[in-house]
């Protein structure tokens, strides 16, 4: 008779393995199951992942796994009116590379893989307990029974969209919370000049504020270049898997080394992470930085706060699905609901208004450097310069900007407040959507 499993993640990506890991450290029995091949997994190019959660014994991080060492990051305002020059606290790091020593991590912990799986379902009881996985697996149907669930599937959201309504899982996203975003790596001869604009060797620089997110260049080496862009969904902006070949081309570069794209949730999580046994980690929880699109570096802390949350075995599943829940908001999730809202109002300010922040300091090095890392630092320090931009000019743009400064303080002081097992606190629930509906009015 097949043995049940403490733990069944859909989704081989960063989330599923680093929950993986975290699980099979502590005993648990483990399965992971994928609709890609082995092969295929992980992404063809390098992603900025935060220094600290690299640092997790679980994760750790080699030299050769770290494709550049940026001196940090360039930032130009909308307009080039305003430049900063501030420290980056990422390592960029071949995400192929981390991938592939996770993925042997797991096999060695003795973590069952099932890759090319297809229909990947929840299968539930009379109650809609989820119970375990269902898929198709070489023409032959799967069951692996277990007592938690894990939707690491990405935005797809694959299992917990298949799970019943009164699970309350948030499924859908507007389009205006998410992003594109797109990245070449090519061969550069070490020209550096773009329409009169330097580029500067080994600095990140971001061209901050367009199209709703941002677009970057990157030197990495003497010869090699990472060109990107992410953009808003919804509003019509040009797509960066044309806009970013279009920059190469302009730049002269040479061949495409790497790269590739995807659809990012900048949204903030929803305070649903478990329900009727299944957790949802990663961008199919919303998890990404909202002010930077960085999703990876999250994805990989929530299933380490998800995994030590599984591991507590005095507590029943549901105490434990909850303290997941918990753990998360008040360690990362709060903070970034907080961004999530300053995301919201600065997309709604025109390039014009964003420049003008920046020029006048308002969003100045101290602010750019919390966001982009999504470190949260109280609004005392916006409200002073607030106070002393007063008095200048576009007083409009500056009450509109204090407006959602507060909902950002008041939506991270509700949701560092999450009741234990959030779902049964329908009032604080019902907050958290009067708290958020402010932001709805930013445009
Ligand atoms: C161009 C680009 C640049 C980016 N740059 C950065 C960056 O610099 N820093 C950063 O932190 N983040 C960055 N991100 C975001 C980051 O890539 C994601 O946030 C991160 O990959 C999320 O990890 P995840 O494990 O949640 O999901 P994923 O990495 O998407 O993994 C999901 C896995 O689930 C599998 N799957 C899908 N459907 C099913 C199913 N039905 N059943 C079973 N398995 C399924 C997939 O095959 C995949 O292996 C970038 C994204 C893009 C597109």
């Amino acid at each position: 008779m097949l043995m049940k499993h403490d733990l069944v993640i859909a989704g081989a990506g960063y989330a599923g393995l680093v929950l993986a890991l975290k699980c099979l450290s502590g005993g648990m029995k483990v399965a992971l199951v994928d609709i890609k091949a082995e092969e295929d997994l992980g992404h063809d190019w390098s992603d900025s992942i935060e220094r600290e959660v690299l640092q997790n014994t679980d994760i750790g991080i080699s030299e050769d796994e770290l494709t550049a060492k940026p001196k940090g990051l360039h930032i130009l305002s909308p307009l080039h009116s305003k430049e900063f020059f501030i420290d980056y606290a990422f390592e960029i790091v071949d995400m192929k590379l981390l991938h592939k020593k996770l993925l042997k991590k797991v096999k060695k912990s003795g973590g069952e893989l099932h890759f090319k799986a297809n229909a990947v379902r929840p299968f539930l009881d009379s109650s809609g307990r989820c119970k375990g996985l269902m898929f198709n697996e070489n023409n032959e149907t799967r069951e692996l029974k277990a007592d938690f669930v894990a939707d690491c599937t990405g935005i797809k959201g694959a299992i917990k969209s298949l799970m019943p309504k009164e699970s309350g899982f948030k499924v859908e996203l507007s389009p205006a919370d998410t992003s594109k975003a797109y990245r070449e790596v090519r061969r550069w001869d070490g020209r550096n000049k773009e329409n009169g604009v330097e580029i500067l060797p080994g600095w990140l620089s971001y061209h901050y504020g367009v199209n709703g997110g941002y677009s970057w260049v990157h030197p990495e080496t003497d010869d090699r270049i990472d060109v990107g862009a992410g953009i808003q969904l919804g509003k019509d902006y040009p797509d960066p898997e044309y806009t970013v070949p279009e920059r190469c081309n302009s730049l002269n570069l040479g061949e495409k080394l790497r790269g590739g794209g995807g659809i990012i949730p900048v949204s903030s999580s929803y305070p649903v992470l478990y329900s009727h046994g299944v957790i949802v980690v990663g961008d199919s929880a919303f998890q990404a930085i909202p002010t930077s699109g960085c999703g990876a570096g999250n994805a990989m802390r929530a299933a380490l706060i998800a995994g030590d949350a599984l591991l507590r075995s005095r507590l029943n599943p549901d105490e434990r699905g909850s303290l997941y829940e918990r753990n998360y908001f008040i360690q990362k999730g709060a903070d970034l609901a907080y961004y999530d809202v300053l995301r919201r109002r600065m997309q709604s300010f025109a390039p014009e208004t964003l420049d003008w922040l920046m020029k006048k300091g308002i969003l100045g090095s101290k602010e750019l450097y919390a966001s982009i890392h999504g470190l949260y630092q109280s609004t005392p320090a916006f409200s002073a310069l607030l106070k002393m931009a007063y008095g200048i000019t576009r007083i409009d743009v500056l009450l509109k900007l204090k407006r959602a400064l507060v909902v950002g303080e008041k939506l991270r002081e509700h949701l560092e407040n999450i009741p234990y097992r959030a779902k049964s606190g329908e009032t604080w629930l019902q907050q958290y959507f009067d708290l958020l509906s402010e932001t709805y009015h930013f445009g």
